[in-house]
């Protein structure tokens, strides 16, 4: 409980920053860290589509840069992406300009490895809005839209996750007037512990998630290498959907 769910303390130091969605509302938000991994990421885009769900993925620039096909497996097949730092830097590696360079290098890295053509990046650097249709789609084959919200906007990712969960106030100032909407969570599975049993991960899942639950995953392969994220992931996904849970997007 300490661990799986964020404490109030937390909460309370970023304020604006989203943990939970609608809790009046049957959904959940998956979302998958540290990727594009080779021998993880299509793994779980398999699992997704086998139960229709869609998810949002926090990757890591550096990933992206060495492995933009998956990253675009991931835009291409209607899913979500934020910016989880170039190196996945810690709030403490770096002064905060640094940080906030690394931020950008990831954004970039992003934008440049996206599927689309270069007439399209006017319109990636455009704010745009469209009534949400309620599943994701690709616009012109191109770019990254999803419930009508695309990952980039304005020329940056529209999202952002801070690696280990921590920003310091300054950082999160920045991030904040930058334009990034910081995505915490409802729920950390724990995937990547190698003291938990696959079961015991997804018992975190079954017990914690709720209405509106921000769940976070990781494609990484600390999660895979012990089997905790393909075996919590892929009876999670059977469990929440025999609930009557939707699987939404950020
Ligand atoms: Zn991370």
């Amino acid at each position: 409980m300490l661990i799986e769910q964020p404490n109030i303390l937390l909460k309370k130091i970023y304020p604006s920053a989203l943990w939970r969605m609608n809790p009046e509302e049957k959904a959940i938000y998956l979302t998958f860290d540290d990727g594009p991994i080779p021998e993880v990421t299509p793994w779980v885009l398999d699992k997704l589509d086998q139960f229709g769900a869609k998810a949002t993925f926090f990757m890591v620039g550096d990933n992206v840069r060495k492995h933009p096909d998956i990253f675009r497996m991931v835009v291409e097949r209607g899913h979500g992406f934020g910016n989880h730092t170039m190196h996945h830097i810690k709030f403490f590696d770096r002064n905060s300009l640094r940080y906030m360079d690394d931020v950008r290098e990831a954004d970039k890295v992003f934008i440049d490895n996206l599927p689309h053509s270069p007439l399209n990046i006017d319109h990636l650097l455009l704010t745009i809005e469209q009534p949400s249709k309620g599943q994701s789609s690709i616009v012109n084959g191109q770019s990254p839209m999803v419930n009508g919200q695309s990952s980039i906007v304005n020329g940056q990712c529209r999202l952002f996750r801070p690696p280990h969960g921590f920003m310091n106030h300054y950082q999160y100032k920045k991030l904040q007037w930058a334009g990034y909407k910081i995505v915490m969570w409802d729920l950390v599975t724990r995937d990547y512990s190698n003291k938990l049993t696959p079961p015991q991960v997804l018992s975190n899942v079954l017990r914690y998630t709720r209405n509106g639950s921000i769940i976070t995953f990781h494609d990484s392969l600390k999660s895979w290498n012990g089997g905790n994220l393909q075996y919590a992931l892929s009876h999670a996904l059977w469990f929440l959907k025999e609930e009557g849970y939707q699987f939404k997007l950020l």
